[in-house]
């Protein structure tokens, strides 16, 4: 299509007009010439934008129909004619039709050919801007969908420009605590807690905001009324190459996060803490465990030691010697070779104890155990089994080889031991029991061993014995009596005897002032037993506490019964073993029995002998003092036969010491006996005792006695041992006191 008029009369015109064709032609946008509501002439961007299929298929089509409606049309054209009437260029957008029917946005640009005349038409320059349109509305959508999530995202939005809030949505002021719009124009300072925090936090994001990198970090920044919260802060310039342009800010609430972090540190902390703790407690309990079972386990090996061996002399103790010696038999017994079992004891060995002490008495056993251990071959066994007694058993070994040993030992037992500047000598009792002749085990060997050192004993000491088939009948008797003595009590079999004692007179009278209660023992089949023989036996089994408890309140009913049937006041005598001394109720026992009968305590002498009162002289002090404080009188029976030191009589609570009858019976024609009574009775007098004679039988003791000082006397010359009913008659029978010249 050309715009221009023919002109080929004028070159230069022609040309000019050439080139606007071309111009035209090649526009991006439509150019329509319009006359009277119908295009004249477009150009080919013009028949395009509408769609026609060239420029001339354009031209002669009315331009209403490119509009929407008519209506549309005719607007455009009372908005556009004002304007084009006063000789101005028309712009306006307006949606427009395309020959399709498609509607599309276009800006018009109008202006009249003759602003003197209309009717000439007008020139208008369309520019299909539907994209353009398009774009904006996206580009508007876009913006309010931003400002959608603005306004109601969950995190804080802050835009910044040197520094200054240009825009920020409600989030973030209610982050801070600000009114709307209150932080508008403000510096971000406001919500630094202080200059240094806000400047620190400016140099760390210049960096990465430069960089186009987004800047990320957690801070404690400050709310407006002055608290603090923890936030979580990323921000980014809005052009990193003009940083002027400023940053987003996108800010987030995570104390909540941060205080569990924290908690959960701190939490953390303490659990290790805690950990750290037991782990330490746990280890000092292992080592404390540890250290216990070390304990243990040395406790326990000591235990087992003491157990096993003897601690003062390091030899196997009855245990230990009850095992190999039961080993030793049975190993003699399958090659039938002869074993031997000797018992060795010291003898008066309770007198370096009692006069030198336990120290020097220890001491002696000990070398005394080395010497023994010394003189024995590898396979013998020395063993204690306490005290100052020793057991040994040596395999294969006959008579001839037991008498060799013991002979060999008996001189090494009594070769004087030297303990702390002291030379001692001791002697050795010895008994010696054969296997298999004397018994087949070890417990029946020991018995015999047992009693064949009594035996040595017996026969005077120093010596040693083997054991003999009379030993054995002896051995068999003691037995019998035990078993039968356990059944004594309960079939009535024991009774009471009672010895008158007399008080020997100024005027030579003997005045019956007590009575000594003496145990009788009647078996149905073996007859009348001398307590010298059961006694012995019933303290080895403890059968004497129960006997003793049934003589004491025996003897006290029967002087409840003599007093109340008239007879004058009398004390009585009970006899005391060591067992029941040592037994630790007997002041209560004594007590309870005076008091059942009714009995005053002073009218009750308890006869002790020297042995049991030695035994443990700090104990027998105790009881004694217990007694004396109830108020019963003590006697030390059989005095001179024990070893009793002068420095512990004087602190014995006794009244009275009885002279031992042995001394009395050779009083006659015995000088040294004589001696020792007359030493007795001064000794006493200067202790402030007094004393009685035992076993008087004579005249003559009599006279001795009483020439002495001696102040009461016991024996056959008055009375046997008498029962009861017979005791009365001769109380009877001499009261008043009997005359020196009226004794039978
Ligand atoms: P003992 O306490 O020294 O008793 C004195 C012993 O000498 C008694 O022997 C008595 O019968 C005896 N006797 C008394 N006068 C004479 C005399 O003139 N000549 C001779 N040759 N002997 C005389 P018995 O009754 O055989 O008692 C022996 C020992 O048994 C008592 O010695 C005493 O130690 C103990 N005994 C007796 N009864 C009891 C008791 O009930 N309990 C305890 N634990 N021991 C008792
Ligand atoms: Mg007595
Ligand atoms: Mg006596």
């Amino acid at each position: 299509m050309s715009l221009a008029p023919d002109s080929s009369d004028n070159p230069a015109l022609s040309q000019a007009l050439r080139e606007l064709d071309v111009i035209l032609a090649n526009a991006g946008v439509g150019i329509v010439f319009v006359k009277a509501r119908t295009v004249v002439r477009c150009n080919q961007r013009y028949a395009e934008i509408y769609g026609f299929d060239s420029p001339e298929a354009a031209v002669g089509h009315s331009s209403v129909e490119l509009y929407e409606t008519e209506k549309e049309a005719r607007g455009l054209g009372a908005r556009a004619y004002p304007v084009l009437a006063t000789g101005e260029t028309f712009r306006g957008e307006q949606m427009m039709r395309r020959l399709s029917g498609e509607l599309f946005w276009a800006h018009l640009t109008g202006r009249l050919i003759n602003a003197d005349n209309p009717a000439d038409g007008s020139i208008w320059i369309v520019d299909d801007i539907s994209e353009r349109k398009l774009a904006d509305a996206t580009l508007v959508d876009l913006h309010a969908e931003q400002q959608l999530i603005f306004d109601h995202a969950m995190v804080g939005i802050v835009f910044l420009r040197g520094r200054r809030v240009t825009r920020c949505n409600r989030a973030f002021e209610q982050l801070f605590g600000y009114e709307p719009g209150e932080l508008d124009g403000q510096y971000s300072r406001a919500w630094y807690l202080s200059d240094e925090d806000w400047k620190a936090a400016g140099d760390l994001c210049y960096e990465p905001l430069s960089r186009g990198d987004s800047f990320h970090a957690e801070m404690l920044l400050g709310r407006k009324d002055g608290t603090s919260i923890y936030c979580e802060v990323r921000s980014k310039a809005i052009d990193r190459s003009d940083l002027s342009r400023g940053s987003i800010w996108i800010t987030q609430d995570i104390t909540a996060r941060k205080l569990a972090e924290m908690e959960l540190v701190q939490a953390k902390a303490q659990l290790e803490a805690l950990v750290e703790q037991r782990t330490q407690q746990l280890s000092q309990t292992v080592a404390a465990l540890e250290l216990k079972i070390a304990e243990q386990q040395a406790t326990e090996a000591r235990a087992e030691r003491l157990a096993l061996f003897d601690g003062l002399t390091g030899l196997p103790n009855r245990h230990l010697l009850a095992d190999r010696a039961s080993q030793a038999i049975d190993i003699a017994r399958r090659s039938d070779e002869p074993l031997a079992v000797l018992f060795l004891d010291l003898d008066h060995f309770k007198n370096v104890n009692d006069t030198l002490g336990h120290r020097i008495g220890d001491s002696l056993l000990a070398q005394l155990a080395g010497r023994l251990r010394a003189a024995v071959r590898e396979q013998d066994t020395v063993a204690r089994m306490g005290g100052d007694e020793f057991v040994l058993v040596l395999p294969l070994t006959d008579i001839a080889g037991a008498a060799h040993l013991a002979t060999k030992l008996m001189a090494l037992a009594s070769a004087p031991f030297q303990v702390e500047q002291q030379e001692l000598t001791v002697t050795p009792s010895m008994g010696i029991a054969m296997f298999p002749t004397d018994g087949d085990d070890f417990e029946t060997l020991c018995r015999c061993a047992d009693a064949a050192m009594y035996r040595a004993k017996r026969d005077g000491r120093n010596a040693y014995r083997f054991f003999t088939s009379e030993m054995q009948a002896q051995s068999a008797r003691a037995l019998q009596l035990e078993n039968a003595l356990r059944r004594a009590l309960e079939r009535n079999q024991l009774s009471l005897h009672y010895q008158p004692q007399l008080a020997l007179e100024a005027d030579g009278t003997a005045r019956i002032v007590g009575a000594e209660a003496l145990l009788r023992w009647q078996h149905p089949e073996l007859g009348w037993i001398s307590p010298a023989e059961f006694i012995p036996i019933a303290e080895a089994t403890s059968l004497i506490l129960p006997i003793g408890e049934w003589v004491l309140g025996e003897a006290l009913s029967q002087l409840r019964r003599w007093d109340d049937a008239g007879l004058p006041e009398l004390s009585m005598a009970v006899n005391l073993s060591a067992v029941q001394f040592r037994h630790a109720n007997l002041p209560e026992l004594v007590g309870r029995v005076l008091a059942e009968v009714d009995m005053p305590a002073e009218r009750l002498e308890l006869e002790l002998t020297e042995g049991a009162a030695m035994d443990d002289p700090a104990v027998a002090i105790t009881v004694m003092n217990e007694l004396h404080a109830r108020g019963v009188r003590l006697s030390i029976d059989d005095f001179g036969t024990g070893y009793s030191s002068l420095s512990y009589l004087k602190k014995f609570r006794v009244s009275k010491l009885k002279i031992d009858q042995s001394f009395v019976r050779d009083l006659t024609d015995d000088a040294e006996d004589r001696a020792i009574v007359d030493a007795v009775i001064r000794m006493a007098d200067a202790l402030g005792l007094e004393t009685l004679a035992e076993g008087v039988e004579t005249e003559g003791q009599l006279a001795f006695l009483r020439r002495q000082g001696c102040r009461a006397v016991q024996g056959y010359l008055f009375s046997r041992p008498l029962p009861a009913s017979a005791f009365v008659d001769f109380v009877r029978a001499h009261t008043p006191p009997i005359s020196a010249y009226a004794l039978p």
